[in-house]
């Protein structure tokens, strides 16, 4: 059950006195047939009264949700128009006095926006008072808080099992020959040392080659074999780019955000450049004045720029399915307090795996790097890992839980095991994205028929954490194959 109430007026040019008899006309006659149209019986309109006063038309209208009150008036303007436009006289606009939206919830919804005057959660129904203006209504503002209110109503009813998690497969033991932290091993031997800024280190030359050795063993078994061929993305993602991906609707929280400056006149930061001469300080406050507000983040998905290259686009079918990666740069989360060794950090450095095609090429795709992680975590890495299907990771970043409907679309989530913490770790992902990219990004096919894309990353620094956490670092336990590519490691920076 869902109720709309509003209480406005359409302001007429002139006086409405003189034209009363054609106003009662047009609601005795005309009104019910304009409302009623395309609506089921007994449903839309629930209460309506109107009255004339001065240049104002006032009404005041309780619906469902067949028709939603701030429609009745947009319904109405249009007839109105033509009513009154015979006696000379113009619709200036619609005003509303008050404006509330009453649903059934049995859970409390926080929700905070420049429209919303008030809010009650009481006796089992969930009541908003809204501010609005035509313009807003002709926006579809109301609409997207109903949408919004039912989002949050379905987060609030999931509780904190946010997530879906389901096994799909899990390997057998392997041999593990470490029980401690990776990371305190790594920067005891000094292998890595903490970054400057936060979540972020410099890897030194022995765990680096490790991390091209991931990146050689991806390329030899799945991007070569597969068909692959490597790009350059971008690593600075504008507004624009996360509207059409989605990302705009969740990410807020953990983004690196860009700013440009006001002007490149050195003049113009002249007294930024005299305060820190002075004092050695950076005048962040001062900086802050100077810069435009962000115009977007640093990459945090990896894929969603690369997207603007077939934007607007149709992609002749003799180049499907699209195979592409990008191992081009870092990835920032800002992951506050969740930040743990080289496992949770805010710079990261991933090889992003992105296909394109009808959906059964999707699909298909999908399975044979399915296949090819199996390969090498089996009888490569031999690690203790196991598989499992999750919300999907673009959900999950709108800041949604569940599933999605179609059973194809979705994502895996790879973990492996840390004895250290006798717990899990999500290593990589592989997901079938269903039509949403191709959709946000307009792209088209040339048969016309949907296109569907997928993606998956693979973390270096997650690969690392879970085949260090299990093997340890001495090579006599690594498995033979992977001692075979990684070769020799360097000897490092020896510091007296
Ligand atoms: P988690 O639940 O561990 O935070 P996520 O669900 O945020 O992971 P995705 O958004 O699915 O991760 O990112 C895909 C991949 O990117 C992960 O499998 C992992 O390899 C890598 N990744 C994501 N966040 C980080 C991070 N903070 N540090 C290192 N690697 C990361
Ligand atoms: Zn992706
Ligand atoms: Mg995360």
């Amino acid at each position: 059950m869902i109720e709309f109430y509003a209480d406005g007026f359409f302001k007429a040019s002139k006086e409405l006195t003189e034209v009363q008899d054609a106003v009662e006309e047009f609601f005795s006659v005309g009104v019910s047939e304009i409302l009623s149209r395309g609506i089921p019986d007994g449903r839309g309109v629930k209460e309506m009264t109107y009255s004339v006063e001065g240049d104002k038309l006032n009404i005041k209208v309780r619906t469902d949700n067949y028709l939603r009150a701030h429609d009745v008036f947009l319904r109405l303007r249009k007839h109105l128009s033509k009513v009154l436009g015979r006696h000379r006289i113009g619709i200036r606009g619609i005003e509303f006095n008050e404006y509330w939206i009453k649903t059934e919830s049995n859970v409390p919804i926080s929700i905070k926006l420049p429209f919303i005057v008030k809010s009650e959660w009481k006796d089992g129904y969930f009541m908003v008072w809204l501010t609005l203006t035509e313009q807003d209504v002709e926006k579809k503002i109301p609409d997207r808080i109903v949408r919004l209110i039912d989002e949050k109503k379905k987060a609030e009813e999931y509780g904190g099992k946010a997530e879906n998690w389901e096994l799909i497969w899990q390997s057998g033991k392997k041999k593990i020959h470490f029980n401690k932290d990776p990371t305190q091993e790594l920067l005891k031997m000094r292998w890595i040392k903490h970054g400057a800024s936060r979540g972020q280190w410099i890897y030194g030359p022995q765990i680096t080659k490790i991390f091209r050795a991931f990146e050689t063993i991806v390329i030899n078994e799945i991007l070569e074999p597969l068909g692959y061929v490597e790009m350059v993305f971008p690593k600075l993602v504008p507004w624009d780019v996360w509207k059409r991906s989605g990302h705009a609707k969740g990410v807020y929280p953990e983004i690196y955000y860009v700013c440009t400056p006001k002007s490149r006149d050195p003049h113009f930061w002249e007294d930024v450049i005299d305060y820190y001469k002075v004092t050695l300080d950076v005048p962040v406050d001062l900086i802050k004045e100077k810069i435009e507000p962000p115009i977007g983040g640093m990459c945090y998905a990896q894929c969603p720029p690369f997207w603007v290259f077939l934007q607007g686009e149709t992609i002749a079918d003799s180049s499907l399915p699209i195979r592409v990666f990008d191992r081009s740069g870092t990835s920032h989360r800002y992951e506050s307090g969740g930040i743990h060794g080289i496992e949770r950090v805010d710079e990261f450095h991933r090889i992003e795996i992105v296909w394109i095609g009808y959906p059964e090429q999707v699909v298909e795709e999908a399975n044979k790097l399915h296949e090819r992680y199996h390969h090498i975590f089996e009888d490569i890495l031999e690690l203790e890992w196991r598989k499992a299907w999750v919300t999907p990771w673009f959900m999950a970043q709108e800041g949604l839980a569940g599933l999605s409907e179609d059973i194809r679309v979705g994502t895996t989530d790879y973990e492996a095991y840390l004895p250290y913490k006798n717990g899990w770790l999500e290593f990589q992902n592989v997901s079938v994205n269903g039509d949403k990219y191709p959709k946000g990004f307009s792209v088209k096919s040339q048969s016309g028929d949907m296109l569907w894309s997928g993606c998956s990353g693979v973390g270096l620094e997650r690969w690392a954490s879970a085949f260090l956490a299990q093997k340890g670092f001495n090579p006599e336990n690594w498995p033979e194959r992977f001692v075979e590519i990684v070769g020799n490691l360097p000897e490092g920076i020896k510091f007296l």
